[in-house]
């Protein structure tokens, strides 16, 4: 039926390039529509406030496998990575509606566990679960889940808010999500092919959890608030640091640069990543599902930031067209590429 003869292939346009063509033609008649396609969640004008809507599918094959992925673990991450881009505006979220698609093979306990975990993030992130939607799959689970948030007007960090100039700067660390994976890739395959095997996950702990069980950077937010900080842009970090910060750039209408030494790793994902032969920086880079967040302060901020811990200062934005770099101790300067996740990408 879908014959490619004469068709574009999704792969040629990669994800951003397919959501750019798709939403192109998108009309805004309401006026209360503040802002659509383009930021971590929409923005909707409610008078006083802005109301903000986020939206976020999980694939059974394509986001996690069953084999590996802890259904109550699966359950809460649905709802935190939801909740990510609420926070990647600046904002508080409120409520969440869940949509699932499920096969045959679910049993009702197998459900009960994965809305155990949802229901243990709407607990520590103070959320109310309010409606969703329930459907048979015959392609395996589907989650989806909308965050609804609010945000002071004065408040609110759009991708695009960058100067020149500015401080970018990152929350906790990366790649740990990146290498968690690819241990549990790397232990499945070896259990597939002697099922008697013991997993090797010794000491992974910290990146197993990274990938099996993130948690949205709420702190960060209140943070702002008692320190009487205001990001002059944010993103989070779902794809990787590189297609993140070009996102921002791009959004800002500037270019940036990032100091390879300064971007925070932490110790076992670099050990994990030796291991696999891939350099900690790039699983940083490229790795994504961190889930931490990257914003800009304006330069006169780093009095008030230098000390806090929660904060790295990783770089600074630069003029309009000057690209986006990393550049290490000695100068030299690579400039970055969106390799994270190109979603029609052909293994
Ligand atoms: P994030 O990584 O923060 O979840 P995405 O990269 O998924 O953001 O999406 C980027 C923007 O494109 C968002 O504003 C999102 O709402 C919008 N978007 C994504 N897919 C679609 C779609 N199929 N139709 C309309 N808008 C979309
Ligand atoms: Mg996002």
């Amino acid at each position: 039926m879908f014959e490619n003869s004469g068709q574009t292939d999704l792969s040629q346009l990669g994800e951003f390039g397919l959501i750019e063509l798709l939403t192109k033609d998108a009309k805004k008649v309401q006026s209360t529509t503040q802002l659509g396609v383009g930021d971590d969640a929409a923005v909707i004008d409610s008078g006083d406030r802005y109301t903000l809507v986020s939206t976020d599918m999980l694939l059974e094959g394509v986001h996690f496998n069953l084999s590996y992925a802890p259904l109550k673990h699966l359950g809460y991450k649905s709802v935190v990575v939801n909740l990510s881009d609420i926070y990647a505006m600046n904002g508080t979220p409120r409520q969440i509606t869940v949509s699932i698609g499920v096969s045959s093979k679910f049993s009702v306990e197998a459900l009960e566990e994965i809305y155990a975990g949802i229901h243990l993030a709407c607990d520590f992130y103070q959320v109310d679960l309010i409606g969703g939607d329930t459907t048979s799959s015959k392609a395996g689970l589907v989650i989806s889940v909308t965050a609804i948030g609010t945000v002071e007007k004065d408040k609110i960090a759009y991708r695009s808010g960058a100067k020149e100039n500015d401080l970018i700067c990152v929350t906790g660390d990366l790649g740990g999500a990146y290498m968690g994976l690819q241990v549990l890739e790397r232990e499945y395959a070896v259990f597939k092919g002697a099922p008697s095997s013991q997993p090797d996950l010794e000491g992974m702990d910290y990146i197993l959890e990274r990938q099996l069980k993130p948690e949205a950077q709420r702190g960060l937010v209140q943070l702002f608030e008692e320190k009487g900080l205001q990001p002059t842009s944010m993103i989070d970090v779902s794809d990787g640091l590189a297609s993140e910060l070009i996102h921002l750039a791009k959004a800002s209408d500037l270019g940036a640069t990032i100091y390879g030494d300064k971007v925070p790793v932490d110790h076992v994902t670099s050990q994990v990543a030796e291991e696999f032969k891939i350099n900690p920086t790039v699983a940083a880079l490229n790795g994504g599902e961190d889930y931490e967040l990257l914003f800009t302060l304006p330069l006169d901020s780093y009095e008030k930031i230098k000390d806090i811990p929660e904060i790295r200062m990783i770089g600074h934005m630069t003029e309009k067209g000057s690209g986006v770099y990393m550049a290490d101790q000695a100068g030299n300067k690579i400039t970055l590429e969106a390799q994270g996740w190109n979603a029609f990408k052909q293994d």
